[in-house]
């Protein structure tokens, strides 16, 4: 559709473009009081030990229920959050929630907690973590931070000094996503990740006969194991899949397969019903 189509296109282009910007801001004025209207809460999924199968840690994942407009994906108000600074109050107060969630659960298990770009270059963020660790009583190595890639680009010079002192704190630090941003293996070399995160693409197109995933699965895992570095493979849905991520040599398993998404109230049940079969 170009210039021969005459300004008929424009008629039909120009409201839907404007009705967009309608929604968006509408989506944003809701996103401004989500958190006092308590229309925000955490599920958690499980990730597990790749052999033993045994929980490790929970992933934190945000999810919006809005009076407005119902159930709103991460994916569409994450980065409207992003856009919008409004990441920095509802970080924080997911960084406190997951915290509080996590002194509930058995010691050994972990919290992993997502943040973005605009959250770690906030000049205030490793005090934003200490304060929720004081506030809950949960110990820092028992909080994971999940990164990705993109991070590294806006200013990977406070990105990374950032990282070190959250690392400093006790905390651990994933590298999310990985292999779908703009890789570039030099981060690699100047920060201890504990984990690296193959993303679901990847492990997905691994059983759907592409070799091409499956050498790049194995080569990342190669990578991490002589770094020093956990490997956990996201999106696995199922069995066959497992086995495959298994054999392959990834530490650690996250996906449908496992466990969905779940309440506060079911991580906690799943993780106290495991210790007493156990
Ligand atoms: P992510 O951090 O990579 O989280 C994993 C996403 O994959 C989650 O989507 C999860 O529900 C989904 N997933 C897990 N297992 C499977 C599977 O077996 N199959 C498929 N198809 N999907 C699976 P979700 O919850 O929609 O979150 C999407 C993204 O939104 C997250 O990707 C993360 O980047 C962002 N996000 C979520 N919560 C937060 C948050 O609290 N803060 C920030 N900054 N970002 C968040
Ligand atoms: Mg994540
Ligand atoms: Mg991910
Ligand atoms: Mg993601």
């Amino acid at each position: 559709r170009s210039k021969d189509d005459g300004g008929g296109v424009h008629h039909t282009y120009v409201p839907s473009l404007h009705a967009d910007a309608e929604e968006r801001r509408s989506l944003e004025f809701s996103l401004r009081n989500a958190i006092t209207e308590g229309e925000m809460s955490l599920n958690f999924q499980p990730v597990v030990n790749a052999k033993t199968e045994g929980v490790v840690s929970f992933e934190a994942l945000l999810r919006w229920n809005s009076k407005e407009h119902g159930f709103v994906s991460p994916t569409k108000f994450i980065p409207l959050a992003e856009d919008t600074r409004l990441i920095i109050p509802i970080g924080k107060w997911v960084l406190h929630e997951a915290c509080r969630q996590a002194t509930r659960w058995p010691e050994d298990i972990k919290v992993a907690v997502n943040v973005s770009g605009e959250q770690l270059l906030e000049p205030n963020f490793p005090a934003t973590i200490v304060t929720a660790l004081a506030e809950t009583g949960l110990p820092a190595h028992r909080l994971e931070v999940e990164v990705t890639e993109s991070v590294f680009l806006r200013d990977g010079k406070t990105a990374h000094s950032t990282l070190e002192e959250i690392l400093a704190l006790g905390c651990s630090v994933a590298l999310d996503d990985f292999g779908t941003g703009y890789s570039s293996l030099g981060y690699l070399r100047n920060l201890r990740f504990s984990t690296i995160k193959v993303d679901r693409s990847f492990v997905q197109g691994a059983v759907e006969d592409s070799p091409e995933s499956l050498a790049i699965i194995r080569a990342v895992v190669a990578m991490a194991q002589s770094l020093d570095m956990s490997t956990t493979a996201e999106g696995v849905e199922t069995a066959e899949q497992a086995d495959l991520i298994r054999n392959l040599g990834c530490t650690k398993i996250q996906g449908y397969y496992f466990g969905r998404p779940m309440s506060a109230t079911e991580a906690h049940s799943l993780v106290v019903k495991r210790r007493v079969a156990a």
